[in-house]
């Protein structure tokens, strides 16, 4: 029988909505994804170029448990660049993704029972890596007129003696939204919990620049990765910098439930932090050109963007004008235009009403779909 606490862990709805793409795909239509959160670029050439390297010279065994010490020294010196914050190689731990790292810090601080603050809408795996630790889900109902971030004061309200981390994720999925200085500040005072800072989108950034919560304090878990910033999803390799009283017990996990992230592709990331920046700049370039061709057309088809989304590659769109069923509403437009959209539902109770278009695929796609919801919104809302 499946365990209680398994049964609990929730799907991802969007994964519906791509099982119906491909059923469409397979009978011989052309459907256009827009629900897809995955870069549509191909890594860049100087990280796979790097892979091939370690491969070539056999770099195919098990590394030291928390990574290659040249990976872990490679990641201090970048938070150093990106955010002039001092961390050391003994604070960090290499995973195979950022999804593992994050069940790995949930392990790490999380007793039977304690709780972990998450918002409402939020990344859907959230709870369940809270559920798996043995953990409480705590959630704090966002706004659509605050960009659906926090408000402290609404955070302070759900604390208990029990609140282990408030877990935050800017730019985020699925908002795009860019926390500022401002308010990560406000959100570093709660200093009785750990902040659990997901930055796996930082680097695509469109308009002024993303902080990182160590700026404000340390005694945060940060979560990042390569998947997005570097199109590398398929790799698996993201890592988790914790503080120092955590380096034995993060390193005894990791030893145990993973042994090491994979060798040769840690040798890759060292390639895709140091020499892969002019790559990353043509990506965020045309994501940007993307970013606002696709927010300037959804307004124009009476979608409500309250908040401009200027990071990650999502658009958050209010739909309620003529939707209150998302997970209905991204089935009849599948169905009827062959475009994947993803239901707000799938990000919680409050993403309802709402519609997450992904814009990492190509101008030439995203103007088809586009196309396309318009010729179904003129048809029926
Ligand atoms: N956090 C967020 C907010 C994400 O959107 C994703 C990927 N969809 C992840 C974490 C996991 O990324 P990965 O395991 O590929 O590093």
């Amino acid at each position: 029988m499946v365990s209680k606490r398994a049964s609990k862990f929730t799907s991802f709805i969007v994964m519906d909505v791509m099982a119906k793409a491909e059923d469409l795909e397979r009978k011989g239509e052309h459907v256009i994804h827009l629900e897809v959160g995955e870069p549509d670029f191909s890594t860049p050439k100087v990280i796979t170029k790097a892979a091939n390297e370690a491969l070539s010279l056999n770099k195919t065994r098990y590394t030291h448990a928390l990574g290659l010490l040249e990976l872990r020294q490679a990641i201090c010196d970048f938070y150093f660049k990106e955010y002039r914050v001092n961390i050391t190689p003994d604070q960090v731990m290499v995973s195979t993704g950022t999804s593992p790292a994050l069940l790995f810090a949930m392990l790490a601080i999380l007793d039977h029972g304690d709780e972990v603050i998450i918002s409402n809408p939020r990344y859907p795996c959230y709870q369940n890596f809270i559920l798996a630790a043995g953990g409480k889900i705590k959630e704090v109902k966002t706004y659509p007129e605050d960009g659906f971030q926090y408000r402290p004061k609404d955070i302070k309200k759900k604390l208990s003696l029990r609140t282990k981390a408030i877990l935050i994720n800017s730019p985020s999925n699925p908002t795009g939204i860019v926390m500022n200085k401002e308010h990560l500040q406000n959100i570093a005072e709660f200093d009785k919990q750990y902040i659990i800072s997901d930055e796996i989108y930082h680097g695509l950034i469109y308009k002024g620049r993303a902080h990182s919560i160590l700026e404000f304090t340390d005694n945060a878990f940060v979560i990042n990765g390569f998947s997005k910033l570097y199109a590398m999803t398929g790799w698996r390799l993201g890592y988790c910098i914790f503080p120092k009283e955590f380096t034995a017990i993060m390193q005894r996990i990791h030893q145990n439930f993973m042994i090491s992230a994979n060798g040769f592709i840690q040798w890759a990331g060292i390639a895709a932090l140091t020499r892969a920046q002019n790559d990353v700049a043509d990506m965020i370039s045309i994501y940007n050109e993307r970013r606002q061709y696709m927010l300037a057309r959804l307004k124009d088809m009476g979608f409500v963007i309250h908040v401009e989304p200027t990071g990650a590659f999502y658009v958050f769109a209010d739909a309620r004008r003529f939707c209150t069923d998302s997970y209905k509403e991204a089935f009849r437009i599948i169905e009827d235009v062959k475009v994947g959209v993803t239901p707000g539902i799938d990000f919680g109770s409050g993403g309802e009403g709402f519609l997450r278009f992904s814009y990492a695929n190509s101008l030439e796609n995203i103007k088809e779909g586009l196309n396309r919801l318009e010729r179904y919104l003129n048809k029926y809302a």
